[in-house]
């Protein structure tokens, strides 16, 4: 077993998770989103065996070599930034998280039109205005889910954000409040807005609290990544 542990961590945070939403009362349910990235293709292999399908990765590049020594059924998640000329990878994913910017999501539209069938995203937001994290003003996201509208190419799935590292508790709280709140806007404007990705291996108990539907789990699985 590479990941000596893994099944029994599994069903330690299963367990959280419920505990967690029972505590927030939202009534979702949650899924983990494996975050695989930096370790080999052992990685999203020992998820899935561990019933976990759902796999993250945060660059394209990684993913994509990952993907192909990979022979199992996995749900492979786009987790970070993409480039505008990188768009067309989205057909190898299951949901794309990271839509950060107007010029991208022309950029998937226009790939989704062409593919004939749109794609899933979850529009990224940065409520604590971090300068060094990509991701939509708050006040942003009434614009911008209008214009996304009417978009054929493009499937406004819900929203997405990361907290602020050593953040408190009334912090944590108040960032995914506001993305749960962003779902309501995006809901209003029309888009199918039911998923909120939001918490990591630090705070994907809270996460859950505040009504996330799919947390992000990197290290808190499969151990500290190197670098
Ligand atoms: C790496 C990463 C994670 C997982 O982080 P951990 O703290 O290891 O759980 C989650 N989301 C994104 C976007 C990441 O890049």
């Amino acid at each position: 077993m590479l990941f000596p542990g893994l099944d029994r961590r599994i069903a330690e945070i299963t367990e959280r998770i419920a505990d967690a939403a029972k505590r927030g009362g939202h009534g979702q349910a949650t899924t983990i989103v494996a975050v695989t990235k930096t370790h080999g293709p052992d990685a999203p292999l020992a998820a899935f065996d561990a019933g976990l399908p759902d796999v993250g990765e945060n660059k394209v590049q990684e993913a994509l070599g990952k993907m192909d020594d990979v022979q199992v059924p996995a749900r492979w998640h786009l987790i970070g930034h993409l480039q505008r000329n990188k768009v067309k990878s989205l057909d190898r994913f299951v949901l794309f998280h990271a839509l950060d910017s107007s010029r991208l999501a022309d950029a998937i539209d226009r790939f989704g039109i062409q593919l004939g069938k749109p794609i899933g995203v979850l529009m990224q937001v940065n409520p604590a205005r971090e300068e060094t994290k990509g991701g939509f003003d708050v006040k942003e996201v009434a614009g911008e889910a209008d214009r996304l509208a009417s978009m054929k190419g493009i499937l406004v799935r819900g929203a997405m954000t990361i907290a602020r590292n050593g953040a408190d508790e009334s912090e944590l709280r108040a960032t995914f409040g506001a993305v749960r709140e962003t779902n309501r806007v995006l809901a209003d404007a029309g888009h199918p807005a039911t998923e909120l990705s939001m918490g990591m291996s630090s705070d994907y108990e809270l996460a859950v609290e505040e009504g996330a539907t799919m947390v992000r789990l990197g290290s808190i699985l499969f151990g500290e990544r190197g670098k």
